[in-house]
């Protein structure tokens, strides 16, 4: 079976002796990836990044969501952004970066799709209701599993290869968003307000929602990054 490496978040221990921080992935993640016939595997945070060394052996890089990139990463004054973690910044650019020299193709969801961005040089909007649009809420904690605005995707695009369609139904639960495209990387899919919620590179794909969420919907998703990124 075919091995993908996914990059860990971390938290505070709740309810534990121990003050050290925890690793941990959400098992959405490891069971759509199982159902699309790949093993899932959690990367060990490191500090300083082994990215090179963490990525031996895998067939691909999958990125997940969560907390906001510490601003002075891609060169911006802190305005809304909340929970940074700049250790775990810099190993998931790291990766990104050791996924890239190694020809290791990247799936990023959600945060993952915007430390694809930053990686490449782009910038981020720190609160899409303060600084871009408060046309549509991105924010809907309350509806994580539906669809909660529509995207518009690119015909020539491997998303439009996944979904047979122009216009898909997405979940959203992001304060943040791409302000800046980050360098050879082309936005395949846009929320009706206009903000990006796709980028397609060369051996890489991030999509802004969730689609480990919105599984029986996105499955093909999962199928066709393994079918076509890893040969
Ligand atoms: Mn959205």
């Amino acid at each position: 079976m075919k091995r993908i490496a996914i990059t860990s978040a971390r938290q505070s221990p709740i309810g534990s002796t121990f003050s050290y921080k925890q690793d941990f992935i959400n098992e959405s993640y490891v069971e759509a990836i199982f159902k699309a016939g790949a093993l899932g595997y959690i990367l060990p945070f490191t500090d300083p990044p082994n990215a090179l060394d963490l990525l031996d052996g895998f067939d691909a890089l999958l990125l997940p969501g969560g907390e906001d990139i510490d601003p002075l990463v891609y060169g911006a004054e802190e305005t809304y952004s909340i929970n940074r973690d700049a250790a775990l910044d810099r190993l998931q650019i790291a990766l990104v970066h050791a996924a890239m020299r190694l020809e290791i193709p990247i799936l990023g969801i959600c945060r993952g799709l915007q430390i694809i961005n930053i990686t490449l040089g782009g910038t981020l909007y720190q609160d899409i209701k303060r600084e871009f649009s408060q046309k549509i809420n991105h924010l809907r904690l309350d509806i994580p599993y539906l669809g909660a605005h529509t995207v518009k995707i690119e015909s020539d695009s491997f998303l439009y290869r996944v979904f047979k369609r122009e216009i898909l139904d997405v979940n959203s639960v992001h304060h943040q968003g791409i302000k800046d495209l980050g360098y050879g990387l082309r936005a395949t899919a846009i929320s009706p307000d206009g903000l990006i919620e796709a980028v397609e590179g060369e051996n890489m794909v991030g999509v802004q929602w969730h689609p480990e969420a919105q599984y029986s919907e996105m499955q093909d998703l999962f199928r066709l990054f393994i079918e076509e990124y890893i040969s």
